[in-house]
């Protein structure tokens, strides 16, 4: 039976036990008419229906998939159904603490799903979510959320649509992309920008090191000395970190970009929460003559408390929200007006069920979306991407990293880039598919440097810093 037509049949078997439930209540009062005219009976209460039997389609299995194609982790969850072939894929991946999140989809979710039926989204999201008791927090809601996408891909799969069109269709043709660019010095910075400007893309994220300090996104400086790094070894290890030399190099890099590159490419840049609060006020006051089309993270999640004061002082556009994973985190920032773009993890705040209520909200604020969209996220994460910004019209650009050879040879119908833009297939879900044998292959490693540097920069003193 083809998913289309076991849809149909569900429904219609659910409308004959509901005109079998209204037939047996109609002879009932047909025998007893006098007496229910003149004394109506209470009615037992009725239990809610349960989702588990509204149809034949049952979960029989979730579990996590770990691999690792461009040597980055990546978790993907499969949810598996009683319809032979019929399966959903969704990215759970929180790369930094990945065992975990298996863990969770593998000994909870997954025996709390089996039975269940998969069509009930929502109820199965809030179900989940009420699950462990304590809420929010990443690794559980990584979990959840690489749940909910394979629910939706599912979905799509017994609609047979590409998932933008259950959401509500097409806004845009494709999903303009912001790609990054970094350097180790302005000249270099430039000239990857006119690389990346010359394969079509419009906008440009940039970063540049600084000799000897190791900058967020640009490894010119990382390894080199600092003076006075010395006094640091036998004590600890890890990349140095100056916030001065830092705060003062951006200012720079806008300047020579605007000059070189003039005023009609949008630019971008990710603090990434590495200043004092007041300096990155100073930071975004400096840069406002720039124009940049956002600036990321000026502020620390804990530091929220800064962005009215910041939005008194300037107008350069705001993109904040990377690592939220609870909604009181980003409601009041939004419908303060107090931020531009919402940047939260699709696969750390639960999914695309999720991401569509927040890009609801945000687009009676004027807030428009730029979904994080890092290598740390699976090619099923970045499709999940395509139908959101497909069917979201306050969507504002997309962050994307390339996929290998490798990973396109794992992720069969992985996203590909044209002219700066991605375009959805025209498959069923999401559209993208995982060959478990070829992701075997390329085993995730705990070891360093297998991308396990965070929680390593100092200042120079040997403080941590924040990453
Ligand atoms: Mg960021």
């Amino acid at each position: 039976m083809s998913s289309t037509t076991s849809l149909r049949t569900s429904g219609r078997r659910q409308f004959l036990r509901q005109l079998g439930r209204g037939a047996a209540l109609a002879g009932l009062m047909a025998g007893t008419g006098r007496l229910m005219a003149a004394q109506p009976q209470p009615q037992p209460p009725q239990p809610p229906p349960s989702p588990a039997s509204d149809g034949p389609l049952k979960i029989t299995n979730v579990r996590a998939i770990l691999t690792a194609p461009q040597g980055i982790r990546l978790c993907v969850v499969k949810v598996e159904t009683s319809e032979p072939g019929l399966y959903g894929l969704g990215c759970a991946t929180f790369t930094q603490r990945i065992r975990l999140v298996a863990a969770a989809v593998d000994q909870y979710l997954a025996p709390f799903l089996r039975g269940k039926d998969p069509d009930n989204i929502e109820d199965l999201w809030q179900a989940m979510f009420q699950s462990s008791y304590w809420r929010n927090g990443p690794v559980l809601m990584n979990a959840l959320s690489g749940v909910d996408m394979a629910l939706w891909d599912i979905k799509g799969k017994r609609a047979n649509m590409p998932l933008y069109q259950l959401l509500g269709g097409r806004c845009r043709v494709g999903v303009p992309l912001y790609t990054h660019v970094s350097g180790s010095s302005n000249e270099q910075v430039e000239e990857r920008a006119r690389a990346a400007m010359e394969q079509g893309f419009r906008y440009i994220r940039v970063q540049v090191g600084t000799p000897g300090n190791a900058t967020y996104g640009a490894s010119g400086g990382r390894g080199a000395a600092l003076p006075g790094r010395e006094l640091l070894q036998g004590h600890f290890e890890g990349n140095l970190f100056d916030p001065v030399l830092y705060r003062n190099s951006v200012p720079r890099l806008f300047a020579h970009l605007r000059s070189a590159l003039g005023a009609d490419i949008e630019l971008l840049h990710d603090v990434h929460e590495r200043l004092a609060p007041i300096d990155a006020i100073g930071l975004c006051k400096e840069l406002e003559q720039y124009r940049l089309f956002f600036l990321e993270d000026p502020f620390a999640p804990e530091d929220v408390g800064f962005f009215r004061l910041l939005r008194q002082q300037c107008a350069t556009p705001i993109a904040m929200g990377e690592l939220f994973n609870n909604p009181n985190e980003w409601v009041e920032l939004v419908s303060g007006r107090l931020i531009d773009f919402i940047r939260c993890h699709i696969s750390q705040i639960g999914g695309i069920s999720m991401a569509r209520k927040i890009a609801a909200h945000c687009g009676f604020y004027g807030v428009r979306t730029a979904w994080h969209g890092p290598g740390d996220t699976s090619p099923v994460g970045h499709a999940a991407h395509i139908h959101l910004g497909l069917s979201t019209w306050n969507f504002g650009v997309q962050e994307f990293a390339p996929i290998n050879d490798a990973g396109r040879e794992v992720f069969p119908g992985a996203p590909q880039v044209q002219r700066g833009m991605l375009f959805a297939s025209d498959r069923p879900g999401l559209g993208v598919d995982i060959n478990e044998t070829l992701a075997a292959r390329y085993p995730i490693r705990d070891d360093p440097p297998f991308d396990l540097g965070w929680g390593r920069l100092r200042g120079r003193d040997g403080t941590i810093m924040r990453p």
